[in-house]
This record gives structure tokens, sequence and C-alpha cells, in this order.
């Protein structure tokens, strides 16, 4: 999928798409977010905005998280809008892009090309919150045995397991 942005038309320019959860790739900066339940849909407008192309867009899907305390993958219902800003640098007519997040990759442009998968992409990664917990009261792995405290029940010292809820 790629989008020309030498030639965004005034009264802006729609998609609609759906992603299978086989587009996910995963990323090793961000592993735990192991992929996609569910497929992804999401909507796109790009219009022009001064000098700038805006993108905004919404997306919806399930994804499978890691939990922090118990390594479980989990399901987790992402329902998110955004907007950035796209600019075109005035020399070779080459792609500038100004973000409110300064650690966003520009991975997505290719020449004067959009991939807007790849911005969804994006969208996703930065929406994966600080703590992943498949539940608020997951009980964790058993810090002796490494059993998941969720499902079993150790004959570890019961100590451990009280530390383990007063550091996290
Ligand atoms: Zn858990
Ligand atoms: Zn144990």
């Amino acid at each position: 999928m790629r989008i020309d942005l030498t030639n965004i038309p005034s009264e802006g320019k729609s998609l609609h798409f759906t992603l299978t959860p086989d587009w996910w790739k995963s990323d090793l900066d961000e592993d735990r977010l192991m992929g996609l339940e569910a497929p992804l849909s999401a909507s796109i407008k790009l219009y022009p905005a001064g000098k700038k192309i805006a993108v905004e867009g919404s997306l919806s899907t399930r994804l499978v998280m890691r939990c922090d305390r118990c390594l479980e993958p989990y399901g987790w219902d992402l329902s998110t809008d955004f907007r950035i800003y796209l600019s075109i640098a005035p020399f070779k007519g080459e792609l500038d892009v100004e973000l409110s997040e300064d650690d966003l990759s520009l991975d997505f442009i290719d020449g004067e090309f959009l991939d807007p998968a790849q911005i969804i992409r994006e969208q996703i990664i930065l929406s994966v919150p600080m703590k992943t917990l498949c539940r608020k009261d997951c009980k964790g792995l058993c810090p002796v045995c490494g059993c998941n405290l969720n499902m079993t029940r150790c004959s570890c010292s019961s100590t451990y397991e009280t530390s383990l809820y007063q550091n996290s």
C-alpha cells in the first residue's frame, strides 16, 4: 500500500483498510507486544494543511500482550485516534516529518510515498501501556520455583509472595 504524497487533492484523500493478524511482525524493542489477536481495521484521511499534509486516523484491534508479572499472553482491546503532520522539504521534494513524539521512526516514508500500514504500526507501538498486566491482581511468578501463582500454589515460603506484592 503506497500513497503518493505529492498528489493529495485539496478535498483530502480517505482510505479504509483491514490488516490481518499475520501482518504484524514482532519488534525487538517492544517484545511485550506479541501480535494481533484479531484483524485490525483502520481509517485514514490525508489532507493538505498549509505546507504540510495532515494524517488523521483511527484504528481498532485486539492485541496479544505479554504480562509483565506472569509472562503469560493475554488479549487487550485497542481503539485509538491519532493525528500527525508530514511536511515536504523545499529541496528535492524530500519529505520531512514533524511529530510530537521524538522517538518515532520515519520508516513509513519511502521517498515521496507513504505506507499507511507503517503509520498504523507506529501508533500501535506508541499505545502500549507502561505496565502490561493480564489482570490487576496478577500474582506473577513464584521467585523461588518459577511457577505461575495465578494457576498453582507452590509450597515455597509465602513471605516471598508478600514481598513481591509490596515491591510492585
Ligand atoms: Zn499476569
Ligand atoms: Zn514456588
